[in-house]
């Protein structure tokens, strides 16, 4: 790294301080960054530099001309090498926030998406307006349990049953869980594929699963496609296999009046429809991103056409 000017002040610190100070290792790593077109470089620095110095990130600010010691300098080494090597920002910071909740997060879970949040959104709206007094929930897949606890959180009257394949995710999502002190929820290992799902039918049924198809899989960028858990990404096939499954196991367990929402791939809009569809699914929105793409499929079991009197 280029040495900038020394601060001669700050001998006093206990820590030897290094030639470096806030801003010109913000302004340095962010140069290094960018030139190697990593996106929103700035604010990774900051957020990684936020969490070496224990500020928060605005903070920083208030402190631009504060010289690192070599201890923090060491530690954001570290972590921006890691960065450098398109480790995702959440699994080097450890944690991430979803609907307002912060969550630990590491490889044995998929990175919570805003996206998803959207679909979480859409989610307590229902839940909010039930009639049922404790309302049970399905969520396929949890992952870092992300969707299951912040619908269990922000809706404490309902009972939510989480299934995932991964052992390991299960693990993570019962750290959340606890950490958080969430006990409307239970995670349990199923595979939707071979086991029965739990007895019993539910008011809402949720899920993102691994939708992204083996073609798109392989130019992923480097972030998702080395480090996220495959498993929880793509389904090695066409993208819509855990759509038909999901469509067809959900259908055996909705409530009467039930709702299902399932995050889909920004192109998958048309596939869905047909897909649920057919498994007995009458479509009532698809709700898009923030860029304008379909991504959250609400459904309800069709209701057979009247026979019509003649
Ligand atoms: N429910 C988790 C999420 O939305 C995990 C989904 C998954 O593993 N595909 O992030």
């Amino acid at each position: 790294m280029q040495t900038p000017v020394m601060d001669d002040g700050l001998k006093s610190r206990d820590a030897t301080p290094s030639h470096w100070t806030v801003l010109s290792l913000i302004e340095w790593s962010t140069q290094y960054l960018t030139e190697r077109r990593f996106d929103e470089a700035r604010l990774h620095v900051e957020l990684l530099l936020a969490r070496v110095l224990k500020l928060n990130r605005l903070n920083l600010y208030l402190q631009f001309d504060r010289p690192l010691t070599s201890e923090e300098l060491a530690s954001f080494k570290q972590m921006f090498k890691r960065r450098l090597a398109h480790e995702p920002l959440q699994y080097i910071l450890g944690d991430t926030s979803f609907m307002g909740l912060s969550l630990k997060i590491d490889r044995r879970a998929l990175v919570p998406r805003p996206e998803t949040e959207i679909l979480v959104e859409q989610a307590l709206q229902l839940l909010r307006a039930s009639d049922a007094a404790e309302p049970r929930v399905l969520d396929i897949g949890s992952g870092s349990g992300n969707i299951s606890l912040a619908i269990a959180h922000h809706v404490p009257r309902c009972r939510v049953d989480s299934l995932d394949v991964s052992d390991e995710a299960i693990d993570l999502s019962r750290e959340n869980q606890t950490a958080l002190g969430i006990h409307n929820v239970v995670f349990l290992r199923a595979d939707i594929f071979g086991d029965l799902p739990p007895a019993g039918t539910y008011d809402l049924i949720v899920s993102n699963p691994p939708y992204v198809s083996l073609e798109e899989f392989t130019l992923l960028e480097p972030e998702v496609r080395d480090y996220e858990p495959r498993l929880a990404v793509t389904d090695e096939a066409d993208g819509l296999r855990f759509l038909k499954q999901i469509g067809r196991t959900a259908m055996k367990v909705i409530a009467p009046g039930g709702t299902l929402m399932v995050e889909i791939a920004y192109n998958q809009e048309e596939a869905a429809r047909r897909i649920f569809a057919e498994s007995g699914w009458r479509i009532d929105d698809v709700t898009k991103d923030f860029a304008g793409h379909p991504r959250i499929v609400i459904a309800r079991p069709a209701i057979p056409e009247p026979e019509s009197v003649t």
